[in-house]
């Protein structure tokens, strides 16, 4: 087994798994999201609650107080958040972020930080990789850590850096050698595990962006911080790697919450669709009506193959870095599809605030974007399994 391996989940062993989301969830329906949606505000008692019943600590290994369940349970808990309606990227981050710890970390970091984050007592919510001029060219970013005695001071800047402000922690990618003395083309860059208590007021400034759905995203400026060495994630200089390593297990959750919010969306437009009379009839009643919904439904379920083979790679230990960005691409393909499909299907209702379509339509649009762009996914399939040239 290598460094990703988790225990093993057959899909018969997930419905406990799927009712106790449901039953959480059902004390956060759609007016509990709307209040938050309409002042943009985080879902602190949603989150809590996650938190407190385990389902965030789903990856990490029991000796360190998480469930250690699989990463096809952790999937299913996330599928089953959006499939209810609710909204799993408030806090996604706690379930995978700890990964490059757990995989990468000292003995020493992981004894003393999972624990905590597996209680909820620490919360390792925010990844900054992301910088304003690199964009997805993430060897290009201009974050710099330089070493000073038993310390790293470090400068630089990131963006779309997501519930920043509801983190303790920050897992951080900054450059600790200049690109043109690395010996590889991806060396130089380290990971740091910047204790954000500490680091606000004191070189760290967070800045909230307004986005068009409540996803707690910011702007994290960085000036003369002082980070400690023992801070460093794995060894100095690897840190694209660890990063990279990490990114697997982002994209099949993110794809399963992809495959829930298809669900969600399915099941909307369905129901509506049999219930809705017009012109004497039930709207379902026409082929341009059902076709769509049953096209979103083949394009679900396809996805939901693909990110189901990609967890079991991972599980298995084998390199998934292909399924993973299929599953991502696939399930955020089919969620749109789905969201859209929701929209029309609903006409003017669709439009509604109290129909909480407009408000998950907007919150699955992100899926094609981040946190890896379709092209991006395109581009590595072309070069890392067809063999074509790299383009960029
Ligand atoms: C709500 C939100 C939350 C986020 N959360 C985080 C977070 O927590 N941490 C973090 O680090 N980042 C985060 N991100 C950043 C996210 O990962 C990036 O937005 C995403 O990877 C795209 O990068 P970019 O925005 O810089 O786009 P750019 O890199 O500027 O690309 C813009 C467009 O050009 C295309 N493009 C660029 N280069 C090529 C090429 N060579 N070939 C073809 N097409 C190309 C891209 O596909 C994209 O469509 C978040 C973003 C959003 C919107």
């Amino acid at each position: 087994m290598t460094e990703n391996a988790t225990p093993n989940a057959a899909q018969d062993d997930l419905a406990p798994i799927h009712e106790s989301v449901r039953a959480l969830c059902a004390n956060f329906p759609g007016e509990y999201w709307r209040a938050l949606d309409r002042t943009r505000a985080y879902p602190e008692e949603f989150v809590t609650a996650l938190t407190k019943a385990g389902f965030l600590a789903a990856l990490i290994p029991e000796e360190y107080g998480g469930s250690g369940l699989s990463m096809t349970a952790a999937a299913a808990i996330m599928e089953e958040i959006q499939a209810c309606g609710c909204n799993g990227a408030a806090c996604h981050a706690q379930m995978y972020t700890m990964g490059t710890l757990l995989r990468h970390g000292s003995a020493e970091q992981k004894k003393r930080y999972l624990p905590a984050i597996a209680s909820g007592e620490l919360r390792l919510q925010a990844f900054g990789v992301t910088e304003p001029t690199s964009g997805t060219d993430t060897l290009s970013l201009r974050t710099t850590a330089v070493r000073d005695g038993d310390h790293f001071v470090v400068n630089g800047q990131k963006i779309w850096t997501s519930r920043a402000e509801h983190s303790d922690l920050l897992l951080l990618l900054a450059r600790t050698t200049p690109r043109e003395q690395t010996k590889s083309r991806t060396g130089g860059l380290t990971v740091f595990l910047v204790d954000m208590r500490a680091a606000k007021g004191n070189g760290l400034t967070i800045r909230p962006i307004r986005t068009m759905m409540n996803h707690a995203t910011t702007e994290v400026f960085i000036e003369n911080l002082r980070v400690p060495a023992d801070a460093v994630v794995g060894r100095e200089g690897d840190g694209f790697r660890y990063i990279l390593s990490g990114m697997n297990a982002e994209r099949i959750l993110i794809a399963a919450e992809c495959i829930g919010d298809a669900k969600w969306f399915i099941g909307k437009a369905t129901a509506y669709a049999g219930e809705r009379v017009v012109f004497g009839r039930p709207i379902g009643q026409n082929q341009g009506v059902q076709f769509p919904i049953a096209r979103a439904y083949i394009g679900m379920r396809a996805a939901e193959l693909m990110v189901r083979e990609a967890a079991a790679l991972y599980e298995a230990g084998k390199d998934c870095g292909a399924e993973a960005n299929m599953a991502k691409h696939l399930g955020a393909e089919a969620s749109w599809a789905a969201a859209d499909t929701c929209v029309q299907t609903h006409g003017g209702f669709g439009f509604a605030e109290e129909f909480d379509i407009e408000r998950k339509f907007r919150e699955t649009r992100l899926y094609t974007v981040a946190p890896i762009s379709t092209n991006l996914v395109l581009s590595y399939i072309a070069e890392h399994v067809l063999g074509l040239p790299r383009s960029y």
